[in-house]
């Protein structure tokens, strides 16, 4: 940027001040010099005049000192020296210039003098003036390196003597008779010119003076004011006022530069506005762009979330779903770990799946408010952890231990008010989740909470559809697909397969004396007792009424009827509420035994045979266990009535009565 002009400010570089030192300077060192130039010339001319003036004088002074007297004819000529030196002192117009004039005698006295005390006195420079040789008359002005100070003015020193001073001065007449001393004042002449000098002088300088006082004034009036107009005017402009216009200062060139000034401004109030234009299409076109790609980005970010929930929503499995989940997310998110965290019975969150698999974290298991996962699940609320290294809340049990590094967020999945679990999203890096991304995970874990509701529900809705809600026990469909497949297990394995039909005794008594609610606790029980008896890959199931099927896999016959004997016992021996109503007194089962291959070969003669079995130990007199024996169909069987058949959907398919 360009330093601010000072306006108004005295300054030497305005121009005001460099034309009056371009006038006034060269004027008046050209005065200065003619002045001198003329004085050093007057002052020499004056000089020479006051010389020749001098020795004139001198001359004129000796040679009268010659002059003989007119005497009386026969009468010797007499030199008339006092009638000199009175002519001399008097006030005679030529010697008024003559300050001091003195004879000095070869004997060093003053023989005459203009100051009368000084004759017939020893003259002290005596000897330096009689040196002086014959006819060499000197001139001496005062010396001074400043003409202006050494004066005009001189001393002559004029030798006397000759032939014809012989005639009254004794000794040869060559012989000197004295000298001349004049001393000569500075003329009024040379006064005067200095005089003029100095009133020249004192004219220039006024002159000079008054010349730049005159150029500063025009200036001002002509120049600076207008200048300093046109530059308040350049300054609003330079601060940014284009609008402002320059006045009109006339038509010389500073009336042209203002007017430049003024096309200038309208040129640049143009570009100015086409500027404007520009500039607010560009942020018009940035912001486009900027929408263009915040809408990329949500349709990239809902693209994800249409093909997690399209992937997640093609299996009601939640195992299953889960697994998808935790193979799409890291790859679509990018994230370079996750995990998924589901509440479990005991209330904790246990980790179900995770990425990567298999390196520890599956199984680990979080209290609420434990860790970072723990905190957001009992804040219901994302937690962020923008840097790992520092954070204290962090804490891993898994194989990594407390080496993480990179960030995590733990986003709750939520139903409502309900928690289901936690999903955690890590990377590598510092601070590597934005604002928007964190959002976006919260519809992620939306969606994967969603999913695992559904894959729940679907399981329960599967549940309940096999299980018998009185009981809790596998249903009569259930029994059925179950004993499909274990046929055919046992068919490929070639196990055996035993199923053990059992029906309680005497219950229409039971319920007939202690009431049905009292039969429905019985049923509970009764089943309550057979499955602390049975393994886990034994199937119990009610096969209606009071009637349940028992699947017993890959045991030999011999093991099974010990198992068939051991439920019979548990039961008999189970001291059951209401037994001591029953006809025996307590509450007993009859079981009937059927083993596959060696009864039957396919379901439904395995499930007659089992039935058979169970007629001949209500035949055999109840609390018993039977095996099939081949014939024992041909049996009469017991008599089924159409209540129970009724309540239990059971299939004319079984032949039972
Ligand atoms: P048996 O020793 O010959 O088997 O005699 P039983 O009385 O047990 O035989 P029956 O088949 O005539 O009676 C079965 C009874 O079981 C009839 C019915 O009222 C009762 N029952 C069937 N389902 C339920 C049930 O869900 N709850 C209750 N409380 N009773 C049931
Ligand atoms: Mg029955
Ligand atoms: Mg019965």
């Amino acid at each position: 940027m360009l330093p601010a002009h000072p306006v108004g400010r005295p300054d030497l570089r305005t121009i005001g001040t460099r034309l009056l030192i371009a006038v006034s300077v060269p004027a008046l060192l050209l005065a200065l010099l003619g002045t001198a130039t003329t004085w050093r010339r007057t002052d020499r001319a004056v000089r020479e005049k006051t010389r020749t003036d001098a020795l004139g004088l001198a001359e004129f002074v000796a040679t009268s000192f010659g002059a003989v007297e007119e005497t009386p004819p026969g009468t010797l000529p007499r030199v008339a020296h006092r009638a000199v030196t009175n002519a001399v002192r008097s006030n005679w117009s030529a010697l008024k210039l003559v300050t001091e004039l003195r004879i000095v005698g070869r004997d060093g006295q003053v023989k005459w003098s203009r100051r009368i005390e000084e004759e017939d006195k020893p003259w002290p420079q005596a000897s330096q003036l009689l040196s002086i040789g014959e006819g060499q008359a000197t001139f001496e002005a005062p010396s001074s390196p400043f003409p202006w100070n050494r004066g005009a003015g001189g001393e002559v020193i004029y030798p006397l003597g000759g032939v014809a001073c012989g005639g009254c001065h004794t000794g040869p007449s060559t012989l000197r008779t004295g000298v001349l001393q004049l001393t000569i004042d500075e003329p009024a002449l040379r006064t005067e010119v200095a005089q003029v000098f100095i009133n020249a002088t004192w004219f220039l300088t006024l002159f000079v003076l008054l010349l730049g006082g005159t150029v500063v004034l025009a200036v001002r009036v002509f120049v600076s004011k207008r200048i300093a107009r046109l530059v308040a005017i350049m300054k609003r402009a330079e601060d940014g006022d284009l609008v402002v216009r320059a006045p009109d200062l006339g038509r010389d060139e500073l009336g042209g530069l203002a007017l430049a000034f003024n096309r200038m401004l309208a040129r640049l109030t143009d570009l100015k506005a086409v500027e404007i234009d520009t500039q607010r299409d560009l942020e018009r076109a940035r912001t486009d762009l900027e929408l263009k790609a915040a809408l990329e980005d949500r349709v990239a970010e809902l693209q994800i979330l249409y093909d997690l929930a399209r992937t997640i929503a093609s299996s009601l499995d939640l195992n299953e779903v889960l697994q998808r989940v935790a193979t799409v997310v890291p790859v679509k998110l990018q994230v370079s770990k996750f995990s998924i965290m589901l509440l479990n019975g005991e209330g904790k969150l246990e980790v179900l799946k995770a990425h990567p698999p298999n390196v520890g974290s599956e199984g680990l298991a979080f209290a609420l408010g434990e860790g970072v996962c723990g905190a957001a699940a009992e804040l219901r609320r994302s937690w962020y952890v923008a840097d790992l290294e520092q954070d204290t809340l962090f804490k891993i049990r898994g194989p990594s231990g407390n080496k993480e590094r990179g960030c995590l967020l733990s986003v709750p999945m939520l139903r409502g008010e309900e928690l289901l679990g936690v999903l955690n999203f890590e990377r590598p890096r510092k601070s590597d989740f934005g604002p928007d991304e964190m959002e976006f995970f919260t519809a992620v874990a939306d969606q994967v909470g969603l999913a695992v509701q559904n894959a729940r529900l679907h399981q329960q809705t599967v549940a309940l559809s096999i299980t018998d809600p009185l009981t809790g026990v596998p249903n009569r469909r259930h029994l059925f697909q179950q004993l499909e497949a274990e046929i055919a297990r046992a068919a490929r394995f070639s196990t055996p397969l035993t199923m053990l039909m059992i029906d309680i005794d005497h219950f229409k008594h039971l319920n007939d004396t202690a009431g049905h609610s009292a039969g429905d606790d019985v049923l509970r029980r009764v089943c309550q007792l057979m499955r602390h008896n049975l393994r886990k890959v034994d199937t119990l199931a009610r096969y209606g009424g009071e009637e349940f099927v028992v699947l017993l896999p890959q045991i030999t016959r011999a093991e099974a009827l010990e198992v068939a004997e051991k439920l019979r016992k548990s039961i008999a021996e189970g001291n059951l509420e209401h037994g001591k109503s029953q006809p025996g007194g307590k509450v007993t089962i009859s079981i009937g035994l059927a083993t596959l291959p060696t009864d039957a070969t396919e379901q439904t003669k395995l499930v007659d045979c089992a039935d058979s079995a169970l007629y001949a130990s209500k035949r055999g007199g109840r609390d018993k266990v039977t095996a099939y024996q081949p014939g024992m169909e041909a049996e009469p069987t017991r008599q089924r009535g159409p209540r129970a058949r009724e309540r239990t959907g059971e299939q004319p398919a079984l032949k039972r009565p």
